[in-house]
Protein backbone atom coordinates (compact mmCIF):
# COMPACT_ATOMS: atom_id res chain seq x y z
CA UNK A 1 0.00 0.00 0.00
CA UNK A 2 2.85 2.59 1.03
CA UNK A 3 4.72 1.45 -2.01
CA UNK A 4 1.67 2.57 -4.39
CA UNK A 5 1.26 5.56 -2.68
CA UNK A 6 4.82 6.70 -2.57
CA UNK A 7 4.58 5.53 -6.82
CA UNK A 8 1.55 7.35 -7.16
CA UNK A 9 2.67 10.60 -5.23
CA UNK A 10 6.40 10.32 -7.50
CA UNK A 11 4.21 9.87 -10.76
CA UNK A 12 2.06 13.03 -9.87
CA UNK A 13 5.38 14.88 -9.38
CA UNK A 14 6.81 13.48 -12.74
CA UNK A 15 3.66 14.48 -14.21
CA UNK A 16 3.36 18.21 -12.93
CA UNK A 17 7.43 18.19 -13.88
CA UNK A 18 6.08 17.23 -17.16
CA UNK A 19 3.85 20.14 -17.47
CA UNK A 20 5.85 22.77 -15.75
CA UNK A 21 8.44 21.58 -18.50
CA UNK A 22 6.42 21.14 -21.39
CA UNK A 23 4.77 24.71 -20.77
CA UNK A 24 8.09 26.83 -20.11
CA UNK A 25 9.57 25.50 -23.32
CA UNK A 26 6.52 26.60 -24.83
CA UNK A 27 6.73 29.62 -23.20
CA UNK A 28 10.23 30.20 -24.17
CA UNK A 29 10.25 29.19 -27.33
CA UNK A 30 6.81 31.51 -28.38
CA UNK A 31 8.94 34.52 -26.52
CA UNK A 32 11.98 33.39 -28.77
CA UNK A 33 10.03 33.44 -31.96
CA UNK A 34 8.33 36.75 -30.97
CA UNK A 35 11.52 38.22 -30.21
CA UNK A 36 13.07 37.19 -33.56
CA UNK A 37 9.82 38.87 -35.38
CA UNK A 38 10.91 41.84 -33.63
CA UNK A 39 13.81 42.21 -34.46
CA UNK A 40 13.74 40.55 -38.02
CA UNK A 41 10.80 43.13 -38.60
CA UNK A 42 13.16 45.99 -36.91
CA UNK A 43 16.04 45.17 -39.06
CA UNK A 44 14.19 45.13 -42.30
CA UNK A 45 13.11 49.03 -41.00
CA UNK A 46 17.10 49.92 -40.56
CA UNK A 47 17.87 48.04 -43.88
CA UNK A 48 14.87 50.07 -46.02
CA UNK A 49 16.14 53.19 -44.61
CA UNK A 50 19.68 52.46 -45.19
CA UNK A 51 18.54 52.11 -48.80
CA UNK A 52 16.77 54.87 -48.90
CA UNK A 53 20.02 57.34 -47.97
CA UNK A 54 21.91 55.19 -50.64
CA UNK A 55 18.92 56.06 -52.91
CA UNK A 56 19.36 59.86 -52.05
CA UNK A 57 23.22 59.43 -52.91
CA UNK A 58 22.42 58.21 -56.54
CA UNK A 59 19.79 60.90 -57.09
CA UNK A 60 22.55 63.15 -57.25
CA UNK A 61 24.74 60.84 -59.01
CA UNK A 62 21.78 60.47 -61.80
CA UNK A 63 22.40 63.61 -63.86
CA UNK A 64 26.03 63.06 -64.11
CA UNK A 65 26.03 59.94 -66.02
CA UNK A 66 28.67 59.99 -68.63
CA UNK A 67 31.71 61.59 -66.41
CA UNK A 68 33.92 58.40 -66.79
CA UNK A 69 33.87 58.64 -70.76
CA UNK A 70 35.01 62.37 -70.44
CA UNK A 71 38.54 63.12 -72.23
CA UNK A 72 39.93 64.95 -69.38
CA UNK A 73 43.20 65.62 -71.30
CA UNK A 74 41.75 67.25 -74.06
CA UNK A 75 39.53 69.28 -71.54
CA UNK A 76 42.55 70.41 -70.00
CA UNK A 77 44.29 71.27 -72.87
CA UNK A 78 41.28 73.07 -74.75
CA UNK A 79 40.31 75.05 -71.55
CA UNK A 80 44.14 76.08 -71.05
CA UNK A 81 44.32 77.50 -74.60
CA UNK A 82 41.16 79.70 -74.19
CA UNK A 83 38.71 78.05 -75.69
CA UNK A 84 35.26 76.39 -75.16
CA UNK A 85 34.68 73.45 -72.91
CA UNK A 86 34.71 70.15 -75.08
CA UNK A 87 30.82 69.39 -76.05
CA UNK A 88 30.66 66.21 -73.96
CA UNK A 89 30.92 67.91 -70.82
CA UNK A 90 28.60 70.78 -71.95
CA UNK A 91 26.26 68.06 -72.53
CA UNK A 92 26.17 66.98 -68.73
CA UNK A 93 25.99 70.01 -67.80
CA UNK A 94 23.21 70.99 -69.67
CA UNK A 95 21.16 67.85 -68.17
CA UNK A 96 22.47 68.46 -64.88
CA UNK A 97 20.95 72.13 -65.36
CA UNK A 98 17.60 71.00 -66.40
CA UNK A 99 17.88 68.61 -63.23
CA UNK A 100 15.52 70.64 -60.83
CA UNK A 101 17.80 68.93 -57.43
CA UNK A 102 20.51 71.79 -59.05
CA UNK A 103 20.87 75.36 -59.42
CA UNK A 104 23.69 77.12 -60.78
CA UNK A 105 26.88 75.38 -61.81
CA UNK A 106 30.44 76.86 -62.08
CA UNK A 107 33.39 75.43 -63.99
CA UNK A 108 37.20 76.21 -62.68
CA UNK A 109 39.44 75.33 -65.15
CA UNK A 110 42.81 75.02 -62.51
CA UNK A 111 44.09 73.44 -60.11
CA UNK A 112 44.01 77.23 -58.38
CA UNK A 113 42.70 78.88 -55.67
CA UNK A 114 39.32 79.68 -56.88
CA UNK A 115 37.45 83.03 -56.02
CA UNK A 116 40.08 85.39 -56.51
CA UNK A 117 39.72 88.59 -59.06
CA UNK A 118 42.73 87.25 -61.12
CA UNK A 119 41.07 83.64 -61.27
CA UNK A 120 37.80 84.20 -63.55
CA UNK A 121 35.56 80.93 -63.58
CA UNK A 122 33.10 80.10 -65.81
CA UNK A 123 29.01 79.87 -65.24
CA UNK A 124 26.16 78.03 -67.11
CA UNK A 125 24.11 80.19 -68.70
CA UNK A 126 21.23 77.83 -69.76
CA UNK A 127 19.78 80.80 -71.74
CA UNK A 128 22.36 80.71 -74.51
CA UNK A 129 23.59 77.00 -73.15
CA UNK A 130 26.83 78.04 -73.29
CA UNK A 131 29.95 78.44 -70.35
CA UNK A 132 30.68 82.03 -69.62
CA UNK A 133 33.34 83.66 -67.71
CA UNK A 134 32.35 85.18 -64.71
CA UNK A 135 33.69 87.04 -62.12
CA UNK A 136 31.00 86.69 -59.84
CA UNK A 137 31.89 84.20 -57.26
CA UNK A 138 28.73 82.85 -55.35
CA UNK A 139 30.42 81.91 -51.47
CA UNK A 140 29.04 78.32 -51.63
CA UNK A 141 30.88 77.76 -54.97
CA UNK A 142 34.24 79.01 -53.56
CA UNK A 143 33.61 76.85 -50.28
CA UNK A 144 32.43 74.00 -52.41
CA UNK A 145 35.68 74.06 -54.52
CA UNK A 146 37.99 74.88 -51.58
CA UNK A 147 37.04 71.86 -49.99
CA UNK A 148 37.43 70.17 -52.96
CA UNK A 149 41.05 70.91 -53.43
CA UNK A 150 42.01 70.17 -49.91
CA UNK A 151 40.58 66.21 -50.58
CA UNK A 152 41.64 65.76 -53.86
CA UNK A 153 45.64 67.04 -52.72
CA UNK A 154 45.79 64.12 -50.29
CA UNK A 155 43.96 61.78 -53.31
CA UNK A 156 45.41 62.79 -56.51
CA UNK A 157 48.91 60.83 -56.41
CA UNK A 158 46.50 57.36 -56.02
CA UNK A 159 43.84 58.16 -57.24
CA UNK A 160 42.58 56.24 -60.74
CA UNK A 161 39.81 58.01 -61.85
CA UNK A 162 38.87 60.85 -64.15
CA UNK A 163 36.85 62.14 -61.38
CA UNK A 164 35.81 62.60 -58.04
CA UNK A 165 32.62 63.83 -56.69
CA UNK A 166 32.65 65.93 -53.20
CA UNK A 167 29.71 66.92 -51.52
CA UNK A 168 30.24 70.39 -49.38
CA UNK A 169 27.03 69.03 -47.11
CA UNK A 170 23.67 70.12 -48.92
CA UNK A 171 25.24 73.35 -50.27
CA UNK A 172 27.11 72.19 -53.21
CA UNK A 173 28.89 69.27 -54.90
CA UNK A 174 31.77 69.34 -57.02
CA UNK A 175 33.15 67.07 -59.11
CA UNK A 176 37.09 67.02 -60.16
CA UNK A 177 38.32 65.85 -63.16
CA UNK A 178 41.15 64.46 -62.91
CA UNK A 179 43.95 64.18 -65.77
CA UNK A 180 45.19 60.37 -65.23
CA UNK A 181 48.01 60.88 -67.82
CA UNK A 182 50.03 62.98 -65.18
CA UNK A 183 47.64 62.96 -62.31
CA UNK A 184 46.65 66.75 -62.17
CA UNK A 185 43.56 68.74 -62.02
CA UNK A 186 41.77 69.20 -64.94
CA UNK A 187 39.26 71.34 -63.33
CA UNK A 188 36.08 71.58 -61.03
CA UNK A 189 32.78 71.27 -61.78
CA UNK A 190 30.94 73.16 -59.36
CA UNK A 191 26.67 71.96 -59.01
CA UNK A 192 25.14 74.06 -56.15
CA UNK A 193 21.91 72.11 -54.63
CA UNK A 194 18.30 72.95 -54.55
CA UNK A 195 17.64 72.64 -51.03
CA UNK A 196 14.11 73.85 -50.93
CA UNK A 197 13.95 71.10 -53.77
CA UNK A 198 15.94 68.64 -51.96
CA UNK A 199 13.61 68.68 -48.92
CA UNK A 200 10.59 69.54 -49.73
CA UNK A 201 10.32 67.81 -53.31
CA UNK A 202 12.90 64.80 -52.63
CA UNK A 203 13.59 63.47 -49.21
CA UNK A 204 9.94 64.50 -47.46
CA UNK A 205 8.56 62.41 -49.80
CA UNK A 206 10.41 59.72 -49.48
CA UNK A 207 10.16 59.64 -45.57
CA UNK A 208 6.01 59.65 -46.05
CA UNK A 209 6.40 56.98 -48.97
CA UNK A 210 7.12 54.88 -45.88
CA UNK A 211 3.87 55.50 -44.71
CA UNK A 212 2.89 56.95 -41.07
CA UNK A 213 4.16 55.46 -37.52
CA UNK A 214 0.64 53.35 -37.98
CA UNK A 215 1.68 51.77 -40.98
CA UNK A 216 5.33 51.91 -41.02
CA UNK A 217 6.19 51.40 -37.34
CA UNK A 218 8.53 53.75 -37.41
CA UNK A 219 8.56 58.03 -37.16
CA UNK A 220 11.16 59.03 -38.89
CA UNK A 221 12.70 62.60 -38.98
CA UNK A 222 15.27 64.57 -41.39
CA UNK A 223 17.11 66.65 -38.57
CA UNK A 224 19.63 69.15 -39.35
CA UNK A 225 22.01 68.02 -36.12
CA UNK A 226 23.89 71.74 -36.52
CA UNK A 227 20.94 73.47 -35.46
CA UNK A 228 18.73 71.02 -34.25
CA UNK A 229 16.21 71.51 -36.24
CA UNK A 230 13.61 68.97 -38.15
CA UNK A 231 13.71 69.43 -41.38
CA UNK A 232 10.76 66.54 -42.58
CA UNK A 233 9.14 63.73 -41.32
CA UNK A 234 6.76 61.17 -41.94
CA UNK A 235 4.28 61.70 -39.06
CA UNK A 236 3.30 64.90 -38.08
CA UNK A 237 1.79 64.16 -35.37
CA UNK A 238 4.40 62.66 -33.60
CA UNK A 239 6.96 65.57 -32.04
CA UNK A 240 10.67 65.15 -32.40
CA UNK A 241 12.32 64.37 -29.01
CA UNK A 242 16.03 63.30 -28.91
CA UNK A 243 14.64 61.12 -26.08
CA UNK A 244 12.36 58.84 -28.84
CA UNK A 245 15.03 57.99 -31.23
CA UNK A 246 16.50 54.54 -31.32
CA UNK A 247 18.34 54.94 -34.75
CA UNK A 248 20.69 57.21 -36.66
CA UNK A 249 21.23 56.68 -40.19
CA UNK A 250 23.61 59.03 -42.16
CA UNK A 251 23.31 59.86 -45.38
CA UNK A 252 26.30 58.44 -46.92
CA UNK A 253 29.71 60.49 -48.13
CA UNK A 254 27.40 63.59 -48.29
CA UNK A 255 25.11 65.53 -46.32
CA UNK A 256 27.15 65.72 -43.38
CA UNK A 257 24.53 67.82 -41.35
CA UNK A 258 21.78 65.77 -42.07
CA UNK A 259 20.42 62.47 -40.87
CA UNK A 260 17.66 60.45 -40.26
CA UNK A 261 16.79 59.99 -36.70
CA UNK A 262 14.58 56.74 -36.10
CA UNK A 263 12.12 55.76 -33.36
CA UNK A 264 10.04 52.19 -33.92
CA UNK A 265 7.12 51.95 -32.42
CA UNK A 266 5.11 48.21 -33.03
CA UNK A 267 4.54 47.67 -36.50
CA UNK A 268 1.22 45.64 -38.06
CA UNK A 269 3.80 42.48 -38.57
CA UNK A 270 4.52 42.72 -34.62
CA UNK A 271 1.30 43.16 -34.05
CA UNK A 272 0.78 40.67 -35.58
CA UNK A 273 2.83 38.74 -34.00
CA UNK A 274 2.28 40.00 -30.10
CA UNK A 275 -1.54 38.65 -30.71
CA UNK A 276 -0.31 35.44 -32.05
CA UNK A 277 1.93 35.16 -29.05
CA UNK A 278 -0.96 36.07 -26.66
CA UNK A 279 -3.31 33.94 -28.66
CA UNK A 280 -0.88 31.12 -28.11
CA UNK A 281 -0.28 31.63 -24.65
CA UNK A 282 -3.82 31.67 -24.00
CA UNK A 283 -4.33 28.52 -25.58
CA UNK A 284 -1.85 26.69 -23.52
CA UNK A 285 -2.60 28.09 -20.38
CA UNK A 286 -6.08 26.71 -20.87
CA UNK A 287 -4.68 23.32 -21.84
CA UNK A 288 -2.20 23.44 -18.73
CA UNK A 289 -5.07 24.39 -16.63
CA UNK A 290 -6.73 21.67 -18.04
CA UNK A 291 -3.74 19.30 -17.63
CA UNK A 292 -3.36 20.61 -14.48
CA UNK A 293 -6.68 19.91 -13.08
CA UNK A 294 -7.18 16.81 -15.12
CA UNK A 295 -3.61 15.59 -13.02
CA UNK A 296 -5.33 16.82 -9.59
CA UNK A 297 -8.13 15.18 -10.35
CA UNK A 298 -7.08 11.86 -10.93
CA UNK A 299 -4.83 11.89 -8.08
CA UNK A 300 -7.23 13.18 -5.63
CA UNK A 301 -9.93 10.66 -7.00
CA UNK A 302 -7.59 7.83 -6.62
CA UNK A 303 -6.83 9.17 -2.99
CA UNK A 304 -10.39 9.11 -2.44
CA UNK A 305 -11.16 5.64 -3.99
CA UNK A 306 -8.00 4.42 -1.38
CA UNK A 307 -9.54 6.06 1.53
CA UNK A 308 -13.00 4.73 0.99
CA UNK A 309 -11.26 1.17 0.49
CA UNK A 310 -9.74 1.30 3.50
CA UNK A 311 -12.28 2.64 5.38
CA UNK A 312 -14.72 -0.11 3.85
CA UNK A 313 -12.29 -2.78 5.11
CA UNK A 314 -12.27 -0.87 8.40
CA UNK A 315 -16.12 -0.80 8.52
CA UNK A 316 -16.68 -4.31 7.33
CA UNK A 317 -14.35 -5.46 10.79
CA UNK A 318 -16.09 -3.43 12.55
CA UNK A 319 -19.53 -4.69 11.37
CA UNK A 320 -18.47 -8.23 11.84
CA UNK A 321 -17.92 -7.83 15.50
CA UNK A 322 -21.20 -5.68 16.02
CA UNK A 323 -23.68 -7.82 15.07
CA UNK A 324 -21.32 -10.82 16.99
CA UNK A 325 -21.66 -8.98 20.23
CA UNK A 326 -25.27 -8.64 20.59
CA UNK A 327 -25.58 -12.33 19.36
CA UNK A 328 -23.47 -13.62 21.48
CA UNK A 329 -25.43 -11.71 24.78
CA UNK A 330 -28.48 -13.06 23.25
CA UNK A 331 -26.93 -16.85 22.74
CA UNK A 332 -26.15 -16.97 26.22
CA UNK A 333 -28.86 -15.64 27.94
CA UNK A 334 -31.32 -17.75 25.66
CA UNK A 335 -28.79 -20.89 26.40
CA UNK A 336 -29.43 -20.52 30.16
CA UNK A 337 -33.38 -19.13 29.98
CA UNK A 338 -33.36 -22.97 27.72
CA UNK A 339 -31.58 -25.03 30.48
CA UNK A 340 -34.41 -23.78 33.26
CA UNK A 341 -31.51 -22.65 35.26
CA UNK A 342 -32.99 -19.17 35.76
CA UNK A 343 -35.84 -19.33 38.13
CA UNK A 344 -36.34 -16.24 39.81
CA UNK A 345 -38.71 -13.55 38.42
CA UNK A 346 -35.83 -10.44 38.80
CA UNK A 347 -33.43 -12.32 36.54
CA UNK A 348 -35.86 -13.84 34.06
CA UNK A 349 -36.99 -10.04 33.58
CA UNK A 350 -33.41 -8.97 33.70
CA UNK A 351 -32.56 -11.76 31.29
CA UNK A 352 -35.53 -10.72 29.39
CA UNK A 353 -34.26 -7.42 29.33
CA UNK A 354 -30.94 -8.58 28.10
CA UNK A 355 -32.22 -10.16 25.43
CA UNK A 356 -34.50 -7.43 24.43
CA UNK A 357 -32.02 -4.71 24.26
CA UNK A 358 -29.64 -6.31 22.51
CA UNK A 359 -31.96 -7.53 19.59
CA UNK A 360 -33.38 -3.96 19.57
CA UNK A 361 -29.33 -2.77 18.64
CA UNK A 362 -29.11 -5.77 15.97
CA UNK A 363 -32.49 -4.87 14.80
CA UNK A 364 -31.42 -0.75 14.14
CA UNK A 365 -27.88 -2.23 12.89
CA UNK A 366 -29.63 -4.31 10.22
CA UNK A 367 -32.02 -1.45 9.73
CA UNK A 368 -28.84 1.01 8.68
CA UNK A 369 -27.72 -1.28 6.59
CA UNK A 370 -30.49 -2.26 4.76
CA UNK A 371 -31.18 1.36 4.26
CA UNK A 372 -27.70 2.04 2.86
CA UNK A 373 -27.80 -0.99 0.81
CA UNK A 374 -31.28 0.02 -0.17
CA UNK A 375 -30.12 3.28 -1.33
CA UNK A 376 -27.33 1.76 -3.50
CA UNK A 377 -29.72 -0.13 -5.31
CA UNK A 378 -32.03 2.62 -5.19
CA UNK A 379 -34.66 1.35 -3.71
CA UNK A 380 -35.52 3.26 -1.52
CA UNK A 381 -39.79 3.71 -1.83
CA UNK A 382 -41.19 7.14 -0.77
CA UNK A 383 -44.56 7.53 0.46
CA UNK A 384 -44.29 10.99 -0.64
CA UNK A 385 -47.25 13.57 0.94
CA UNK A 386 -48.07 16.73 2.40
CA UNK A 387 -47.08 16.92 6.11
CA UNK A 388 -46.16 19.38 8.28
CA UNK A 389 -43.06 19.30 9.75
CA UNK A 390 -43.53 20.36 13.34
CA UNK A 391 -45.83 17.51 13.66
CA UNK A 392 -43.34 15.19 12.70
CA UNK A 393 -41.01 16.65 14.95
CA UNK A 394 -43.45 16.64 17.88
CA UNK A 395 -44.80 13.10 17.13
CA UNK A 396 -40.56 11.71 17.32
CA UNK A 397 -40.35 13.68 20.24
CA UNK A 398 -43.01 12.08 21.82
CA UNK A 399 -41.87 8.85 21.27
CA UNK A 400 -38.23 9.25 21.93
CA UNK A 401 -37.92 11.71 24.46
CA UNK A 402 -37.91 9.30 27.91
CA UNK A 403 -34.63 7.55 26.33
CA UNK A 404 -33.11 11.60 25.50
CA UNK A 405 -33.80 12.24 29.53
CA UNK A 406 -32.63 9.11 30.49
CA UNK A 407 -29.27 10.12 28.81
CA UNK A 408 -29.55 12.90 31.02
CA UNK A 409 -29.93 15.56 28.14
CA UNK A 410 -31.99 18.95 27.96
CA UNK A 411 -34.11 19.18 25.13
CA UNK A 412 -35.40 22.48 23.87
CA UNK A 413 -38.17 22.59 21.01
CA UNK A 414 -39.20 25.63 19.17
CA UNK A 415 -40.50 26.60 16.46
CA UNK A 416 -42.26 29.11 13.85
CA UNK A 417 -45.82 29.42 13.72
CA UNK A 418 -48.21 28.30 11.01
CA UNK A 419 -45.99 26.53 8.92
CA UNK A 420 -46.74 25.18 5.74
CA UNK A 421 -47.36 22.12 4.55
CA UNK A 422 -43.81 20.19 2.93
CA UNK A 423 -44.08 17.22 0.87
CA UNK A 424 -42.64 14.65 2.24
CA UNK A 425 -41.80 10.76 3.21
CA UNK A 426 -42.82 10.12 6.64
CA UNK A 427 -40.82 7.36 7.36
CA UNK A 428 -37.89 8.98 5.83
CA UNK A 429 -38.06 12.10 8.05
CA UNK A 430 -38.20 9.94 10.96
CA UNK A 431 -34.68 8.37 9.80
CA UNK A 432 -33.00 11.58 9.58
CA UNK A 433 -34.66 12.85 12.41
CA UNK A 434 -33.36 10.15 14.21
CA UNK A 435 -29.80 9.78 13.30
CA UNK A 436 -29.00 13.27 13.40
CA UNK A 437 -30.61 13.31 17.54
CA UNK A 438 -28.87 10.02 18.01
CA UNK A 439 -26.03 11.87 16.91
CA UNK A 440 -26.21 14.84 19.13
CA UNK A 441 -25.95 13.11 21.78
CA UNK A 442 -23.66 10.45 20.84
CA UNK A 443 -21.10 13.53 19.83
CA UNK A 444 -21.74 15.51 23.17
CA UNK A 445 -19.90 15.26 26.59
CA UNK A 446 -21.03 16.86 29.77
CA UNK A 447 -23.25 19.97 28.21
CA UNK A 448 -25.90 17.98 27.40
CA UNK A 449 -28.11 20.01 25.69
CA UNK A 450 -30.62 19.14 22.57
CA UNK A 451 -32.24 21.56 20.54
CA UNK A 452 -34.89 21.23 18.10
CA UNK A 453 -35.91 24.14 16.08
CA UNK A 454 -38.58 23.93 12.85
CA UNK A 455 -38.01 27.27 11.26
CA UNK A 456 -39.85 28.47 7.83
CA UNK A 457 -39.06 31.13 4.83
CA UNK A 458 -40.30 31.38 1.37
CA UNK A 459 -39.08 28.18 0.23
CA UNK A 460 -38.02 26.03 2.68
CA UNK A 461 -39.12 24.49 6.28
CA UNK A 462 -36.06 24.13 8.09
CA UNK A 463 -35.37 21.73 11.25
CA UNK A 464 -32.13 22.41 12.61
CA UNK A 465 -30.77 19.88 15.54
CA UNK A 466 -28.22 21.43 17.96
CA UNK A 467 -26.11 20.22 20.52
CA UNK A 468 -23.40 21.67 22.29
CA UNK A 469 -21.45 19.15 21.98
CA UNK A 470 -17.21 18.42 20.58
CA UNK A 471 -17.83 19.87 17.28
CA UNK A 472 -16.60 18.52 14.19
CA UNK A 473 -12.81 20.23 12.57
CA UNK A 474 -13.20 22.29 9.68
CA UNK A 475 -11.21 20.02 7.52
CA UNK A 476 -13.60 17.01 8.49
CA UNK A 477 -16.77 18.81 7.57
CA UNK A 478 -16.75 18.18 3.96
CA UNK A 479 -16.55 14.85 4.62
CA UNK A 480 -18.77 13.59 7.31
CA UNK A 481 -21.81 12.70 4.66
CA UNK A 482 -19.59 10.50 2.73
CA UNK A 483 -20.25 6.73 3.12
CA UNK A 484 -17.84 4.77 5.60
CA UNK A 485 -16.63 8.38 6.94
CA UNK A 486 -15.66 9.00 10.78
CA UNK A 487 -13.68 12.02 11.68
CA UNK A 488 -10.57 10.48 12.93
CA UNK A 489 -10.11 11.58 16.93
CA UNK A 490 -10.35 10.12 19.99
CA UNK A 491 -13.72 10.59 20.85
CA UNK A 492 -15.20 9.62 17.65
CA UNK A 493 -12.99 6.42 18.25
CA UNK A 494 -14.31 5.73 21.29
CA UNK A 495 -18.12 6.15 20.55
CA UNK A 496 -19.87 3.58 18.68
CA UNK A 497 -20.64 4.24 14.96
CA UNK A 498 -19.94 3.34 11.47
CA UNK A 499 -19.82 6.58 9.31
CA UNK A 500 -23.29 5.84 8.03
CA UNK A 501 -25.89 7.91 9.32
CA UNK A 502 -25.39 11.07 7.98
CA UNK A 503 -24.77 9.84 4.65
CA UNK A 504 -27.87 7.91 4.91
CA UNK A 505 -29.55 11.59 6.47
CA UNK A 506 -28.16 12.95 3.05
CA UNK A 507 -29.72 10.50 0.68
CA UNK A 508 -32.83 10.84 2.09
CA UNK A 509 -33.08 14.64 2.73
CA UNK A 510 -32.34 14.55 -1.23
CA UNK A 511 -34.57 12.08 -2.28
CA UNK A 512 -37.18 14.24 -0.49
CA UNK A 513 -36.29 17.45 -2.38
CA UNK A 514 -34.64 18.83 0.20
CA UNK A 515 -30.80 19.44 1.24
CA UNK A 516 -28.87 19.28 4.38
CA UNK A 517 -26.06 21.85 5.92
CA UNK A 518 -23.93 21.92 8.78
CA UNK A 519 -22.75 24.71 11.07
CA UNK A 520 -20.09 23.67 13.57
CA UNK A 521 -17.37 24.68 16.15
CA UNK A 522 -15.03 22.43 17.17
CA UNK A 523 -15.46 21.49 21.10
CA UNK A 524 -18.48 23.85 21.02
CA UNK A 525 -21.59 22.57 19.34
CA UNK A 526 -22.71 22.02 15.83
CA UNK A 527 -25.89 22.83 14.12
CA UNK A 528 -27.69 20.08 11.19
CA UNK A 529 -29.63 21.78 9.29
CA UNK A 530 -32.48 19.60 7.13
CA UNK A 531 -34.44 22.36 4.42
CA UNK A 532 -37.47 20.47 2.83
CA UNK A 533 -39.25 22.57 -0.14
CA UNK A 534 -42.10 24.01 0.92
CA UNK A 535 -45.14 22.69 -1.59
CA UNK A 536 -46.35 25.21 -4.33
CA UNK A 537 -49.90 25.60 -5.09
CA UNK A 538 -49.97 23.69 -8.56
CA UNK A 539 -48.65 20.57 -6.53
CA UNK A 540 -52.38 20.46 -5.09
CA UNK A 541 -53.67 19.75 -8.64
CA UNK A 542 -51.72 18.09 -11.67
CA UNK A 543 -53.17 18.87 -14.80
CA UNK A 544 -54.69 15.35 -14.29
CA UNK A 545 -56.91 16.72 -11.32
CA UNK A 546 -55.23 15.00 -8.73
CA UNK A 547 -56.44 16.62 -5.54
CA UNK A 548 -54.48 16.45 -2.06
CA UNK A 549 -55.50 13.29 -1.26
CA UNK A 550 -53.92 11.92 -4.67
CA UNK A 551 -50.96 13.22 -3.88
CA UNK A 552 -50.69 11.47 -0.32
CA UNK A 553 -51.19 8.33 -1.85
CA UNK A 554 -48.47 9.19 -4.88
CA UNK A 555 -45.79 6.85 -4.38
CA UNK A 556 -42.17 6.99 -5.89
CA UNK A 557 -39.48 4.43 -6.13
CA UNK A 558 -36.11 6.66 -6.29
P1 LIG B 1 -21.38 7.47 12.94
O1 LIG B 1 -22.04 6.18 12.89
O2 LIG B 1 -19.89 7.39 13.02
O3 LIG B 1 -21.94 8.42 13.92
P2 LIG B 1 -22.33 9.33 10.95
O4 LIG B 1 -22.36 9.25 9.47
O5 LIG B 1 -23.61 9.58 11.63
O6 LIG B 1 -21.60 8.07 11.48
O7 LIG B 1 -21.35 10.52 11.30
C1 LIG B 1 -20.11 10.62 10.65
C2 LIG B 1 -19.10 11.28 11.56
O8 LIG B 1 -19.45 12.65 11.75
C3 LIG B 1 -19.08 10.72 12.95
O9 LIG B 1 -18.21 9.62 13.04
C4 LIG B 1 -18.63 11.86 13.79
O10 LIG B 1 -17.23 11.90 13.80
C5 LIG B 1 -19.14 13.06 13.07
N1 LIG B 1 -20.39 13.61 13.63
C6 LIG B 1 -21.65 13.36 13.21
N2 LIG B 1 -22.54 14.06 13.94
C7 LIG B 1 -21.84 14.75 14.85
C8 LIG B 1 -22.18 15.68 15.90
N3 LIG B 1 -23.44 16.02 16.16
N4 LIG B 1 -21.17 16.22 16.63
C9 LIG B 1 -19.89 15.90 16.36
N5 LIG B 1 -19.49 15.03 15.39
C10 LIG B 1 -20.46 14.47 14.65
Amino acid sequence: MKFKLSLRVLLFGLGLLAVVGITGMNVYSLYALHESTISTSVDNQKNQITEFTFQTRNRFRSSLRGMRALDTAELQRLVAEGKEVPDSLLAIIKRVDEDPLFADIHFLGRDVDPCQAENSMLVYNSGSARMEVTKTYPEAVCDGINLARTRMKALIGEYQWNNRLIHDTERSMTVALINLEDHSIAGYLNILVNEDYLINEYLAPGLTNFGDTGESGMTLWLHDWTVNEVLATNDEKVEYSIKKVEQIQRFPDMLENWNIKIAFHENPIIAASRNSLLRNLIILGVAVLLLLGSLVFIYTTAQREQHLARRQAGFLANVTHELKTPLAVMQAAGENLADGRVTSPERLSSYGKHIFNESVRLRKMIEKLLDVAKNEAGHTILKLAPNRVDDLVKEYLRENESWIHEKGFKVSYTQDRELPLVMLDTDSFFTIISNLVENAIKYSKDDKYLGIEVRKNDKYVSVHVHDRGVGIPKSARKYVFDKFYRVENEFTSNTKGHGLGLSIVKNLVELNGGNVTLKSHEGTGSVFTVNFPVIVKSEFSSPSGNNLKEAARAEYVS
